[in-house]
């Protein structure tokens, strides 16, 4: 008997290894569509729809039944269980539309960002209970991918080694029960951008961030090969008075990735964080151009980068559909492009130059 049985057969492994491969295919990224019921209440405010079940539906139905186009670019789209669950008008299951395309269904089964207790204002992510079960069913009906977020904050005491051990034990302890029931864990470790700090400490920050996260899962023995990583991109906090440049970014996040997130990790899939479209965007192209060790696919998993002009665009009216649709695939594929350093900047929707920056954001 070996000291740490192999907790998957070969033939598990080669399922997860290969999902996680073919979300990450040159050019492809994700699309985050996985807001609770009052995240997308917030987005549908700011078009003055009311946040009911029937609109929920109607705007992610607009999002899942673009042009077949899409699947050019979204090769996964990560769901909320509500939504994992809906139809189209005319009966469909969105699961179903989202495959018949070649897409991957997604879903988020962490239970939201929960307050950690002795700490200033730090937290830990639920959702563990009967994890197994709600994966072990989620599969059966189509999904092959699943998300967990955690939210580290930057201050003058934070992260503290308490909230960095939790997030990271957590979210180890989530792969691990994903891949046992065949699901690729999106592993979610956020540093928030609120606050003023410079670069080098968003940089600091995250480098301490992700050894933590991959100390813990090596100690559960997480099949990386079947896992994707869904950092923040390093950038300065969001009030911070000096600005960076794309470049500056790209160096400061391939840094810290390449200083923490072993080679056997097949992609990396960035958060937009807040950043507007076009920030979002150009700043994924300057990391896949940057010079230096990059041994993973870098791309997107953008929710707020990849809808703000499609919400802008829609305006809860049915005519406005098609428009609402041709700007999600306007920066699908921006994003596509700049997942492999060939964004030439410009592709603005109707809202890409606007700040996406939501104080605290919880998803
Ligand atoms: P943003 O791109 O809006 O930050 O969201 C991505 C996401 O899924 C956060 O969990």
């Amino acid at each position: 008997m070996p000291v740490f049985p192999q907790y998957l057969t070969d033939k598990q492994e080669d399922e997860l290894r290969q999902i996680a491969n073919s979300i990450v295919m040159p050019g492809k990224g994700i699309l985050a569509a996985d807001e609770s019921t009052g995240t997308i209440g917030k987005r549908l405010a700011s078009i003055s729809v009311e946040n009911n079940e029937e609109n929920r539906r109607k705007y992610r139905e607009l999002l899942f039944t673009s042009d077949d186009a899409l699947a050019e670019n979204i090769s996964g789209v990560i769901l909320f269980h509500e939504t994992f669950y809906q139809k189209t008008k005319s009966g469909v299951p969105f699961v179903k539309v989202l495959k018949d395309k070649g897409i991957h269904p997604g879903i988020k089964v962490d239970k939201g960002v929960v307050p950690l207790a002795g700490t200033d204002g730090e937290s830990t992510t639920q959702g563990l209970d009967s994890l197994g079960e709600r994966c072990a069913q989620y599969k059966k009906d189509g999904a092959s991918f699943a998300k967990w977020r955690c939210v580290l904050k930057i201050g003058n005491q934070t992260p503290t080694y308490q909230a960095m051990m939790e997030n990271a034990n957590v979210l180890a302890r989530y792969a691990s029960i994903c891949q046992q029931n065949g699901l690729v864990p999106i592993v979610e470790p956020e540093v928030l951008c609120d606050g003023d700090h410079d670069l080098e400490t968003a940089q600091k920050v995250t480098e301490q961030v992700l050894a933590f996260t991959y100390k813990a899962l090596s100690d559960h023995h997480v099949f990386l090969e079947g896992t994707l990583l869904k950092p923040n991109m390093v950038t300065a906090g969001q009030s911070c008075p000096t600005k960076y440049t794309p470049e500056e970014n790209a160096k400061a996040t391939v840094l810290a990735l390449s200083r923490t997130v072993p080679a056997a990790m097949p992609g990396v899939v960035f958060l937009s964080g807040g950043q507007s479209e076009e920030d979002s965007t150009l700043n994924l192209n300057a990391i896949n151009q940057y010079k230096g060790p990059k041994p993973w696919a870098l791309s997107f998993s953008f929710g707020r980068a990849l809808q703000a002009s499609v919400l802008k665009a829609w305006q809860g009216q049915d005519q406005n559909i098609k428009a609402a649709q041709d700007q999600l695939l306007k920066r699908a594929k921006a994003n596509g492009l700049a997942a492999m350093g060939q964004y030439k900047g410009g592709e603005g929707g109707t809202a890409s130059d606007q700040s996406l920056f939501v104080p605290k954001h919880s998803y």
